[in-house]
């Protein structure tokens, strides 16, 4: 006797409708006809089943303050980060936690399971992770979070950076974090790496950098990454976030760096929706799209994948926090409509988003894992992506968590009405 079977799921494009047991939380069968019974059965009726969505990139300290004391109106990344030094003056735990709260919930509706999220450490009082460590430790059941510890005004521009980025991995972060393009020189840039490789080394901890993240084709902190990445061994325990100045290098440089980075193993997370808004600002025309390369590094098999960043905050004044708003974006952006590529850009929020955050051993859909699943109000990952299905049931460790019907429309048009079909 099982827990629960979801039956008639399509796994794949083509292959029959599989049936999926589940049993103390972990699945326990995946086959055609699954001959058994369930003190509960879902019928996914032919709909697209997927392994739940990863965010690797937001920030969750941040959120639902935009406006908050005041408008980003330029849309700089610099002027986000002058709004947020006024609204961080005013946080308190209470602040955070109702705040991240209420985006995981809406995180969890779209699907998401795992969530990584950087949070600002650049405060005496830590009192953005403090709450944080909270929701993680509330949230736990139901969402694995990870929390990167992300000294937003630098390591060594802010005073005490280096001391309360450890303190914070103490308190308990899960990675460290970085801002090297924003420290006061290349210098700094450079120190302000050595200091986050010898601590992660020094508490185990992974490492997601803000690397480079603007479009001065000389912020170039990639390399030092990869080198870092590959002399320590770290390899693919490191990721570098947003690299949007590798979208302005000359070919040249940037065909010799991404082998580099192939060569040493790191993790790219690229934030389309985010990049696409903030990037650009300081050019007249053309203006770039300052994405990182993502085709590239997706044809050379570096592991991208991505993060919506920011929902609602000073940096981004949209979002409702859905991975597949931000892969609509990316397949345009980084032009990669193919079909293949549109299915690899799927691939980047679902299992290389597992593999950045370092839980591939426990993500997919196979006897033996955590019961994590979405049903998906679509046919494939092509359909999802271009509907921007609604997740219909959302399974966290073999429960249902967020359940959508999805919308109904009726036309009355030359006399007769119907309900829409948005399939061909
Ligand atoms: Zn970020």
């Amino acid at each position: 006797m099982l827990d629960l079977i979801v039956r008639n799921a399509r796994l794949r494009v083509s292959g029959p409708l599989i049936d999926i047991g589940v049993r103390d939380g972990l699945f326990v069968g995946v086959q055609p006809r699954l001959p058994a019974e369930a003190s509960e059965t879902i019928d996914a009726a032919g709909c697209f089943v997927t392994p739940p969505f990863v965010e690797s990139h937001v920030h969750l300290d941040t959120t639902l303050t935009a406006g908050e004391p005041r408008w980003n109106e330029s849309g700089t990344l610099f002027e986000g980060i002058e709004c947020w030094s006024e609204r961080k003056a005013l946080l308190t735990e209470e602040d955070v936690v109702r705040r991240a709260t209420k985006a995981i919930e809406w995180q969890v509706s779209h699907g998401i399971l795992h969530i990584r999220s950087h949070v600002d450490i650049c405060d005496p009082k830590l009192t953005a992770l403090r709450a944080l460590i909270e929701v993680r430790r509330v949230m736990a059941p139901f969402v694995d979070i990870q929390l990167v510890a992300f000294p937003q005004d630098g390591i060594l521009g802010f005073e005490g950076g280096a001391v309360l980025l450890e303190e914070a991995l103490r308190l308990g972060a899960d990675a460290v974090g970085g801002i090297p393009h924003y420290e006061l020189t290349r210098e700094d840039g450079v120190e302000s790496l050595k200091i986050i490789f010898a601590l992660a080394e020094k508490y185990g901890k992974l490492i997601d950098v803000h690397c480079d993240e603007i479009d001065d084709e000389q912020s170039r902190f990639v390399e030092v990454m990869s080198a870092l990445a590959l002399r320590t061994g770290m390899r693919d325990r490191v990721t570098a976030s947003h690299t949007t100045a590798m979208h302005s290098y000359n070919g040249a440089y940037a065909s010799k760096l991404l082998r580099f980075c192939a060569k040493s193993g790191i993790n790219f997370v690229a934030n389309p929706l985010v990049n696409i808004h903030l990037q650009g600002r300081f050019d007249t025309y053309p203006k770039r799209r300052g994405l990182t390369r993502v085709k590239e590094m997706a044809a050379m098999g570096i592991n991208v994948s991505l993060g919506h960043d920011d929902i609602l905050d000073p940096w981004y004044p949209m979002g409702t926090g859905s991975m597949l708003d931000v892969a609509h974006m990316a397949v345009h952006v980084a032009q990669m409509t193919g079909r293949e590529e549109m299915r690899s850009v799927f691939h980047m929020v679902t299992d290389a988003g597992a593999r950045t955050l370092h839980v591939q051993d426990s993500y997919g859909i196979e006897a033996g894992k955590p019961a994590d699943l979405v049903i998906l109000d679509a046919l494939d990952e092509l359909d999802a992506l271009r509907r921007q299905s609604v997740a219909r049931v959302v399974l966290s460790k073999g429960k249902v968590v967020a359940r959508t019907t999805p919308a109904e429309t009726t036309v009355f048009l030359q006399g007769t009405s119907h309900p829409i079909d948005y399939l061909r």
